[in-house]
């Protein structure tokens, strides 16, 4: 079904034509012609990346290094400016990429195709996919779901469809899948860069692709041509030996390496996995292991390619793709050197900025959580953390799948321990959901009986669609919100609410065979590996370790017609489906440029304490229907946020005294003309690449945000938007800033108009008191980034280039 090289898909090498005419039109890239015989693709980066040896000579690269500057728009410009001559890159240069294609959900694809309609372009310079999987409920199984979330959605569905077709894109339809297992089997191969509008999207990682997770302005930039920016990420090495055994998974590296790292520990950093144990793994095991990189606040993560990667390239029946990727590697370069071919993996030498030896086969077990998911204990010790933190004990789901882990190999080592449960005449005792990550997959489960399985003790399959992990989970149990209870679920995130919009459920992070087999206890003191359960016939039952197979014996089946892809020329005359009187869609309004002078008159909106994630500032769940219509969907910001100054939760003060809801408070200071700014603490905006998070609170009147530490993607976010994000010199000036303080900025101005160089202080002027202090703060504004500012949004830019 799908397609092996993105230039040779039936129906769509015209279009890759006409858009690269297109694109040149557009940027004016360099054409190469000098090498005829490898696929496009490879074409590409063959040139890209000789200009990389030429600049960079006989330096030994990590593989990140070489697919990433393998996609400079000018490999010299960006590798030798700020870097000691190219010698010091990482953490310095500013890299100025031109990625393969974007991958959109449906959820960020609202706002990134609202964004791109006001850039007046006929269709997008890069391929790219739109997949609906964010929107639909889960509840009762699949059928049922997937048909009340077309119902409840259509006007959304039918917006992107209008918009695929409009500008080419493609389209995976509602039921389709889960946008990271679907560009996992569909539009991966070694050696491209992609944006994908999702913070998952280093999921592709695992079939050695640079992918990073990015805003829909992020996403803008790339659809309509324009180079985007990153600081070139440190890279943080993790040599695997060993192999995984027993009740050892994939997803277990990650959850130790989450706990070991922290949710902090991966910010600005590649993660490249290397060693003998990499060649032990399935692909989708090094997808999984990618996916969660997002936890640690990774940019990407990436595994090389090897045979693993091959044989899921061919199950994927893409054989073409795996015999490219083979040529390619043996297809000479310029000059004698070993350095003249491109290998997908790292040059033997290379340096990594931190080394950490992980041995697969001393790894246990591990579930992290709850509400983080760098908390991380191992089995062994479960039942004791349970008890002495007082978790509840009893288990009141287990759900598995997701675009996290829901491959051929997860789901048939959990067949092979519910087979034997089965055979014991066991069933869970808690209740069991299972989300298939894509059709195909879906399909496949079912050709070989594995779904049946699953059904058969009592399983609920869920649509192949995004649904508990997202918050799009009614509950079936009876438990309702305020509830303390526990879930395990082999999804990859669990903040607060994240699953069932429940503060109380406390959401523990597993692979798909702990959950299960913890399921059939239902119990989270329960320990597979050293407990057992008792039969209905009075026996003692110990699951066997679980066994699987890494891919189906033949290929892929790939499920009904309906769910296909739709891949479409651009039509002009296609009409973008948006009702004027629409709660869900709404065009955008410009935002206003930034004044010409430094900033005053700001008061603190409310001051925050603790975590505050992208779920915080913009809840998912019942918000996902509002994606669309900015006006509307800014009624949730920060309505999880705790003020610290008085420990509620989504309370904030009016400058009289009055009580209020914190959105309630930032849309009255926007219709009085208040300009406003948020206080933080650490990681400010971590978790999902969520641009509403940044949407919001500038639609709302936010000019600053000052914290003591950004998530990488939302500190960009911000000044995508025109939020300028500022972080303390010194943290303790946090404590002096409260709620209803005045403030001005100095020298922010000045620093903008210098394309990023300069420092910063805020003046405050406390409420009440009058007493003025001056408190420095620090900015990683870029030369392009001061420009966006300037201009509003990096859309009031990108639309006047587009226009020109
Ligand atoms: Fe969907 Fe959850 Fe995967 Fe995000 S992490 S794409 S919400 S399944």
């Amino acid at each position: 079904m799908r397609p092996i090289d993105l230039a040779s898909r039936s129906g769509v090498a015209l279009r890759r034509a006409f858009q690269a005419q297109q694109l040149r039109r557009v940027t004016g890239s360099r054409q190469y012609s000098n090498v005829t015989s490898l696929p496009p693709t490879y074409e590409k980066l063959h040139n890209k990346y000789s200009e990389v040896r030429r600049v960079l000579g006989a330096q030994r690269l990590t593989l990140a290094e070489k697919i990433l500057y393998s996609h400079l728009d000018n490999v010299e410009e960006s590798l030798l400016n700020n870097t000691n001559n190219g010698r010091d890159i990482r953490g310095k240069a500013n890299l100025k990429l031109k990625p393969d294609r974007v991958n959109m959900q449906d959820a960020s694809a609202q706002m990134a195709l609202l964004q791109f309609m006001s850039c007046n372009l006929p269709q997008t310079a890069i391929p790219a996919s739109i997949h609906c999987d964010h929107l639909i409920v889960g509840s009762k199984g699949a059928d049922d779901d997937l048909q009340a979330g077309i119902q409840t959605n259509h006007e959304v569905f039918d917006f992107l469809e209008s918009a695929a077709k409009k500008y080419g894109l493609d389209f995976w339809a509602p039921g389709a899948g889960i946008i990271h297992q679907t560009v996992l089997e569909n539009y991966a191969i070694p050696g491209l860069m992609m944006l994908g509008t999702d913070s998952h999207s280093p999921n592709a990682g695992g079939m050695s692709t640079i992918t990073i997770g990015v805003g829909g302005a992020d996403a803008v930039e790339a659809l309509v041509g324009a180079p985007w920016e990153l600081k070139a990420p440190k890279v943080l090495g993790v040599s695997l030996t060993g192999k995984l055994s027993n009740w050892a998974s994939p997803k277990d590296l990650i959850l130790h390496l989450a706990g070991l790292l922290t949710v902090r520990g991966g910010t600005g950093y590649i993660v490249e996995y290397s060693g003998p144990g990499v060649e032990t793994l399935s692909c989708t095991g090094m997808a999984t292991i990618c996916n969660m990189g997002a936890e640690i606040g990774a940019t990407t993560s990436i595994f090389p390619y090897t045979e693993a990667s091959a044989r899921y390239l061919q199950s994927t029946r893409r054989e073409q793709a795996a015999k490219n990727a083979a040529t390619f590697q043996n297809f000479p370069g310029a000059g004698a050197s070993e350095d003249a071919y491109f290998k997908f993996k790292a040059d033997e030498g290379a340096q990594y900025d931190e080394l950490i030896e992980i041995d697969l086969s001393k790894l246990e077990p591990h579930i992290n959580g709850p509400h983080t998911p760098d908390l991380s204990t191992p089995l062994s010790q479960f039942k004791a953390t349970v008890q002495e933190q007082k978790w509840p004990e009893k288990l009141s789901a287990g759900l598995i799948g997701s675009c996290t882990n829901s491959s051929y190999e997860d789901m048939t080592r959990v067949e092979s321990i519910v087979r034997a449960a089965e055979e014991a005449g066991l069933k869970p005792k808690a209740d069991f959901y299972v989300t298939p990550g894509s059709e195909q997959i879906r399909a496949t489960l079912e050709r070989d009986g594995t779904l049946q399985s699953f059904e058969k003790a009592g399983g609920i399959v869920l649509s192949n669609a995004c649904g508990p992990c997202i918050g799009q989970w009614k509950r079936q149990d009876g438990v309702e919100k305020g509830t303390v209870n526990a879930i395990l679920t082999s999804y990859n995130r669990n903040f607060r609410g994240r699953n069932d919009g429940n503060l109380d459920t406390m959401n523990f992070l597993a692979s798909p065979e702990i959950v299960t087999a913890m399921a059939y206890a239902g119990s989270t003191t329960f320990n597979p590996v050293t407990d057992s359960l008792t039969t209905p016939d009075g026996k003692e039952f110990k699951f066997p370790a679980p066994h699987g197979l890494e891919g189906p014996k033949t290929p892929f089946d790939i499920g009904k017609d309906v769910f296909k892809v739709a891949s479409q020329l651009p039509n002009p005359n296609e009409q973008i489906a948006i009702a004027p009187t629409s709660e869900r869609l709404a065009l955008l309004e410009p935002f206003e440029p930034f004044p010409e002078s430094d900033l005053s008159g700001l008061k603190v909106l409310v001051k925050v304490s603790g975590k505050c994630t992208t779920d915080t500032i913009s809840a998912a769940g019942p918000w996902l229907k509002y994606k669309g219509h900015l006006p509307n969907i800014s009624a949730n910001t920060l309505n999880t946020a705790v003020n610290a100054e008085t420990n509620e939760v989504n309370v904030a003060y009016d400058l009289d005294g009055s009580k209020h809801t914190i959105p309630e408070l930032a849309k009255l200071w926007k219709e009085r003309n208040q300009p406003w700014l948020v206080v933080a603490e650490h990681n400010y905006g971590e978790g999902s690449a969520r641009e509403h998070a940044a949407l919001q609170p500038r639609y709302l009147g936010a000019r600053i945000i000052v914290c003591k530490s950004f998530a990488r993607i939302h500190e960009t976010n911000l000044k995508k938007q025109g939020v300028v994000p500022l972080t303390f010199v010194n943290e303790q000036d946090y404590d002096k800033v409260a709620a209803g303080d005045e403030v001005a900025t100095v020298g922010l101005y000045e620093m903008l108009q210098n394309g990023g160089q300069g420092e910063v202080q805020l003046k405050v002027t406390k409420k009440g008191t009058g007493e003025e202090l001056l408190i420095p703060v620090k900015h990683q504004v870029s030369k392009d980034q001061a420009g966006f500012i300037l201009a509003g949004s990096a859309l009031n830019l990108l639309s006047k280039g587009a226009s020109l």
